[in-house]
């Protein structure tokens, strides 16, 4: 069976969890393989409306296996308070659909904390995080500074292990930011409260995986947030701390010889980017207001306003050609159907000149977006099923956009339901 991982192109929040709903239907396995709780994905299907943060978007489908892999930023306290909401919602979660990879690092006590301290020390300088402690929480991965979720068997070990690290963390937490020590206490009641919840569902992901490829099964990952977020490619330092990129599904799954044929790449019909950073094609004032509200464009983890702006040619085929794409979900195309023109940006103006090609994360503070108008079609598409179903105008700016980025738009999303898509393969 095919493998296929589901992306996002642009700045995040394209609508990748409603593309995930739908396809996890001929998938056996839905893997998360990055990132943490510091997103979220909005899905809506016959089970309700579910706020995912970090449960892979296949929780819902019966038979389905979801697996938090070894690169995802597992924060047990979160992932619990999660997993209770869902099921309090009549979803069954168990340990026969959800396994944590025992390599995962677990995101410590502190993390979310580190994340507050370094925001308010940056003061207007700030990154504008979600403050879920995913930043501090990559940087000690990288540090050899975690636990990893199979160390929650080995008690002895692991009682040691945090205690070395809560003595190197307390240096900095009360050196560098005054803040109070953590004890090994706080530990040990983070350890109950927390990690014993999630214990049971902690396993060899890696041995699963490998075994569910021999026996032909099919798996799909599924990342957080978009290639403009990217820690490598996007636009650092307002990047998140993980890849974001189809490339690094394989690693962050614990199936490194995974083969993916097919990304799917979520694109949204305008832009928005939540927090801090270059977004060149911004919208401003009533014109923003109007397409925020349409949009409904809120951060799902922290209901802060997006900002919003029209499609934006020049990021997403830089958003298609890194995660080597192999075809487009182009999303909320019925939030345009109120405007008379639909604008899109078409290329960026730097010092002067006309470019093609996204640039260098600083040189795009010196950018000036150019924009386009295309005929707007004034009527609720959110009926629609079929690609006759759209009026001339709303199919004429689908085939613009697919031409442009060079990369076949193979669904279109009408609405947040389900079944509000239309598939054009
Ligand atoms: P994700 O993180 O990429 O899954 O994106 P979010 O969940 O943060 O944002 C997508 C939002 O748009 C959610 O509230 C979805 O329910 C909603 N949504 C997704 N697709 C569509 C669509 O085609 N039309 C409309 N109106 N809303 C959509």
């Amino acid at each position: 069976m095919k493998n296929c991982a589901i992306v996002g192109i642009n700045w995040g929040d394209e609508g990748k969890g409603r593309m995930v709903d739908l396809l996890t239907e001929n998938y056996d396995v839905v893997v998360r393989f990055q990132g943490g709780g510091n997103a979220g994905h909005t899905v809506i299907n016959e089970k309700g409306k579910f706020a995912l943060h970090l449960l892979p978007s296949g929780i819902f489908r019966d038979g389905v296996v979801n697996i938090l892999g070894n690169g995802v930023a597992m924060d047990p306290e979160n992932l619990w308070k999660e997993v209770s909401e869902v099921v309090a919602q009549g979803v069954s979660i168990t340990p026969e659909n959800l396994k944590i990879s025992d390599r995962a690092s677990l995101l410590l006590p502190w993390h979310r904390e580190l994340d507050e301290l370094e925001e308010q020390r940056l003061a207007d300088k700030k990154y504008g995080s979600t403050k879920q402690g995913i930043a501090p929480f990559y940087s000690d991965k990288y540090q050899k500074k975690t636990i990893l979720a199979g160390e929650l068997f080995y008690e002895e070990e692991l009682l040691a292990h945090l205690a070395d690290l809560m003595e190197w963390k307390n240096l900095t937490l009360t050196k560098v930011y005054g803040a109070r020590p953590y004890t090994m206490d706080m530990l040990k009641a983070w350890l109950k409260d927390a990690c014993e919840k999630i214990k049971p569902f902690v396993c060899d992901t890696g041995a699963f995986l490998a075994n569910a490829n021999k026996e032909g099964k099919s798996i799909l990952f599924e990342a957080q947030l978009g290639s403009l977020r990217d820690l490598d490619y996007g636009i650092y330092p307002y990047t998140t701390s993980s890849n974001t990129m189809a490339a690094y599904a394989p690693i962050g799954s614990g199936f490194p010889g995974a083969k993916i044929s097919d990304v799917v790449g979520v694109v949204k019909a305008y832009s928005t980017c939540v927090g801090e950073g270059p977004f060149v094609c911004e919208m401003f004032g009533d014109e923003a207001e109007e397409l925020r509200k349409a949009g409904f464009e809120y951060g799902a983890k922290t209901g802060r306003p997006r900002r919003v702006g029209p499609l934006d040619i020049i990021a997403t085929s830089y958003g298609i050609e890194v995660q080597a794409a192999t075809e487009i979900a182009l999303t909320k195309l019925d939030v345009l159907s109120y405007m008379d023109k639909i604008p899109v940006c078409v290329a960026y103006e730097l010092d002067g000149k006309r470019i093609d090609r996204f640039p260098f994360p600083i040189a795009q503070n010196r950018c000036k977006p150019i924009i386009e108008y295309f005929d707007g079609w004034k009527t609720d598409i959110s009926g629609a099923r079929t690609w006759e179903d759209l009026p001339k105008q709303a199919q004429d700016y689908v085939l613009y956009v697919e031409k442009t980025i060079g990369c076949p738009i193979t669904y279109v999303s009408v609405g947040p339901e389900r079944e509000s898509i239309i598939v054009r393969k």
